[in-house]
């Protein structure tokens, strides 16, 4: 009782945290600026600006504003400068207000808006990051380590030795590796042969890294069309884990439920991998009844991801606080691609406590027994 109590209130801080995300804010609204810019150039200036203010800076807009400073940082202009002042200083910005009526195309731009909703500044991640909500809500400090990332196996850019060096640097003792399955091509998806290749080398950075670090056999599945994978039940048993991700339908409007039902129903499906399938001013992802879906992953005691994807944030606080509602448990992952990408968990591990997610709910924090026996028994497909 007294933690929930608790729990509550650290949210209610956050929450309000969010509201003052002025940061975010500002990417938006330069956002619409590039939107309607009709020369290339003026569009990727706004689009660049927009990303520095919300991805890269670690300080908030106002600060800079009021110390005058906002322009000492590289890349932002004037024009920058100027709507960024009046969003401090007014609460909103009529120069774009005003080239906003001149484009007319209201739809296009309020649906621009619809794929920001949730995203979090890399100012506000670290802040949340940083709020006192004591022991029981997830932090950096529980994380144990990172179950979603891609090596030269796939798309990713590292080799497997590399991750788990750059994994024990960050002072984590696991990491999974789940590249791509031969379903998605484009992402250089590896074939069941390949797979076998790769858990030997795993096997050997294990002996390498034994007592440091250690690297799961993971995988990467697409779930198709009507909620099946693209591995089948034998394949899927040649991994530790699967996490099952959408990587297809993802700007159609029409419910899918069904699908994202099915692929939790799935034998050994851990976690269900960035969920929506959504990008930051790009797409929506998928729609779907959410509290149904978590209500099925909760019953067959499957992780429900947060892809700290700077880009995806997916699910994020909102869908997650539903989940956790639902009784989900959670895998706080980078979907990292490159060393560099796996700060990313930075930003699940933020959306995980603005949501109140309790460290004991989070599989990359448990002791190394539990998190193996949760494991198996996702092959075994037992009831949570
Ligand atoms: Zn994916």
């Amino acid at each position: 009782m007294k933690l929930t109590t608790q729990r509550r209130s650290a949210a209610r801080a956050l929450l309000e945290l969010i509201d003052t995300d002025l940061n975010i804010v500002a990417a938006g609204l330069l956002q619409d600026m590039a939107l309607v810019q009709s020369n290339e150039r003026s569009r990727f200036g706004y689009k660049r600006a927009a990303k520095i203010i919300a991805a890269v800076i670690d300080r908030s807009v106002r600060d800079l504003i009021d110390e005058g400073t906002l322009r000492e940082v590289p890349f932002l202009g004037a024009s920058t400068e100027r709507i960024v002042k009046e969003l401090v200083r007014e609460g909103e910005s009529p120069s774009v207000e005003k080239a906003l009526a001149a484009y007319g195309k209201r739809s296009d731009i309020e649906t621009r808006r619809r794929f920001r909703r949730a995203y979090l500044s890399r100012h506000t991640m670290r802040r949340a990051l940083d709020a006192r909500l004591g022991a029981v809500v997830v932090s950096t400090k529980r994380f144990q380590g990172d179950l979603q990332m891609h090596s030269t196996w796939s798309d990713g850019v590292e080799s497997i030795a590399a991750l788990a060096a750059a994994a024990e640097a960050l002072g984590w003792s696991r990491i999974g590796i789940t590249d791509h399955s031969y379903g998605l091509p484009i992402a250089r998806g590896m074939s069941m042969e390949a797979a076998g290749r790769q858990g030997i080398e795993i096997d050997e950075v294990n002996e390498t890294f034994a007592g440091r670090v250690r690297v799961y056999k993971g995988v990467e599945a697409n779930i198709l069309a009507d909620g099946s994978l693209d591995l089948d039940e034998d394949e899927r048993q040649v991994f530790e884990y699967v996490i099952a991700s959408p990587h297809s339908l993802l700007r159609r409007d029409t419910d899918q439920t069904a699908r994202m039902v099915g692929a939790v129903r799935q034998r050994g499906v851990a976690i269900l991998g960035h969920p929506q399938g959504r990008m930051y001013n790009s797409r929506p992802g998928i729609t779907a009844d959410w509290r149904m879906v978590f209500r099925e992953a909760a019953c067959h005691g499957v992780a429900v991801e947060i892809d700290g994807n700077w880009h995806r944030q997916d699910v994020d606080y909102e869908l997650a606080a539903v989940a956790l509602e639902e009784g989900c448990l959670f895998a706080l992952d980078s979907d990292a691609h490159s060393i560099g990408e796996l700060a990313f968990t930075d930003y699940s591990i933020a959306h995980g406590r603005i949501a109140g997610v309790p460290a004991d709910s989070v599989v990359n924090c448990w002791e190394a027994e539990k998190f193996e026996n949760w494991l198996r028994d996702r092959h075994r497909r037992r009831k949570a």
